[in-house]
């Protein structure tokens, strides 16, 4: 394959198990010739991180919470302490109560949506201010997104008003960052079945109606987001920067349903 990422190293956070998009993402960062570490969110987790981290010959760094700025400090610090420096980050972390994920936006109570903004959005610029010192030849930070950013969608709620704020966020960092040679992006991806998706109301409707709708009919997979930021974390997007890449089997491009595809 190719080696677009050789001699680099990153960080991956998010991973939870091999539906992951950070396993996707790790996965084809490998195959490109990336050095791999990973954190993991709490014992139960590290538990699936610690055996996927070893099939990449990845390093696991340690707990990290994101509401517990202690422990992004902790894992930065692992990674300044093994490496030194670090040439990318992938941010694939969100959250809101369950309870949040279906129904009414209006009903979103105000402790949840504090919450959900400081996990799915605030993060990553906690992220970013860690990783800047460390990315002493320019790097490459990526963050996972939705497009609830851009348009009404069942049941995301919070968690569309969440990825705006990410989205406007990726931008304002790439502004600070570009003069460092650092780019921000986010990929946009549609609906895949993980954990976090499971959280969110009429899922399986989703994923059906994506698939009767997109462009190339069908959804798309872990490892196709992964290949695609594969591509945003190497040289090959040098010109990128502050941009928000669809991999959603052209999802959102579509203004209307497929007048072909059967009522579900
Ligand atoms: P996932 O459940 O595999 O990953 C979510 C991760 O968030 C988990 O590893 C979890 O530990 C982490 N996390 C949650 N709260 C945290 C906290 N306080 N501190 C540290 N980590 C925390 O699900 P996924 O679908 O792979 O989600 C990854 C990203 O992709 C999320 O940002 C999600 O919104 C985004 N995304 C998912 C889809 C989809 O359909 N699955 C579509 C577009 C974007």
């Amino acid at each position: 394959g190719s080696s677009i990422l050789a001699g680099r190293r990153g960080l991956i956070m998010g991973l939870a198990n091999n539906r992951s998009i950070a396993w996707g993402i790790a996965k084809a960062a490998r195959a490109a010739g990336a050095e791999l570490a990973f954190t993991y969110q709490g014992e139960a987790l590290e538990k699936r991180v610690r055996p996927l981290a070893k099939e990449l010959d990845g390093l696991v760094v340690g707990h990290c919470d994101v509401t517990d700025s202690a422990s992004i400090d902790a894992v930065f610090a692992e990674v300044a302490r093994a490496w030194g420096k670090l040439d990318f980050i992938v941010h694939c972390i969100a959250f809101s109560d369950k309870d949040e994920l279906t129904g009414r936006y209006i009903d979103t109570s105000e402790e949840n949506f504090t919450r959900s903004l400081a996990i799915s959005c605030y993060s990553f610029t906690a992220v970013a201010q860690r990783a800047e010192t460390l990315m002493t030849d320019g790097g490459s930070m990526l963050t996972l997104t939705y497009y609830g950013a851009e348009k009404w969608m069942p049941h995301y709620n919070v968690m569309g008003v969440a990825k705006a704020a990410l989205e406007a966020s990726v931008r304002y960092l790439a502004a600070d960052l570009g003069e460092k040679g650092i780019r921000v992006n986010a990929i946009s991806a549609g609906p895949i079945k993980t954990l976090a998706a499971s959280g969110i109301g009429d899922f399986r409707y989703i994923l059906r109606w994506n698939e009767l709708n997109a462009p190339l009919r069908r959804t798309v997979t872990i490892e196709e987001v992964g290949e695609s930021a594969a591509f945003l974390l190497s040289p090959m997007s040098r010109g990128v920067t502050g941009e928000i890449l669809h991999v959603d089997a052209g999802y959102h491009v579509v203004g209307m349903k497929n007048p072909a595809a059967p009522d579900i």
